[in-house]
């Protein structure tokens, strides 16, 4: 598979302390194209559409902002959003986004229990842009990695 200049660009910054201190490919390895490709084809699989992925995603958000930074029960869920600190630009150079976090845990779970990637999602506005557009979810073991099996089970 050929790497196309623009996802060259993105890839590198991608890396560590580039755009952000952890970066966005955890301890992925794999070309760019090839995460994306392998996560379409997981997202296929599992019957999901990126687009509305981004769209429940950017409706749990909008729910979570009504707490205030407190927890808040969105029907099975519980969503917690932080403040925003500042923007921060796709690596793909076609937008800025709020760097905010929002958290998404089963409500019937203890918040202290739940563990980050295995019953809590934290996503930022960059997340959903980068699923929605790129169809990038991150690599693996990146923080904010979207997997598409947890999303499934978390969101649907
Ligand atoms: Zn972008």
């Amino acid at each position: 598979m050929k790497t196309k200049p623009e996802d060259r660009m993105a890839y590198e910054k991608m890396l560590p302390g580039v755009l952000t201190a952890q970066g966005f490919l955890g301890n992925d390895i794999r070309p760019l194209a090839e995460i994306i490709m392998e996560d379409e084809q997981e997202f296929i699989r599992l019957g999901l559409d990126f687009e509305d992925v981004a769209n429940r995603l950017e409706v749990l958000k909008q729910a979570g902002e009504k707490g205030l930074g407190e927890p808040i029960t969105v029907g099975k869920l519980l969503v917690q959003t932080g403040d925003a600190r500042g923007m921060l630009p796709c690596p793909w150079g076609d937008g800025l986004y709020h760097k905010n976090a929002i958290s998404v845990q089963p409500a019937d779970k203890p918040q202290e229990a739940c563990v980050e990637g295995e019953d809590m999602l934290i996503f930022s506005d960059l997340s959903i842009h980068l699923l929605r557009v790129h169809h990038f979810c991150q690599g693996l073991g990146s923080p904010f990695r979207l997997d598409p099996v947890f999303l499934k089970q978390l969101i649907y």
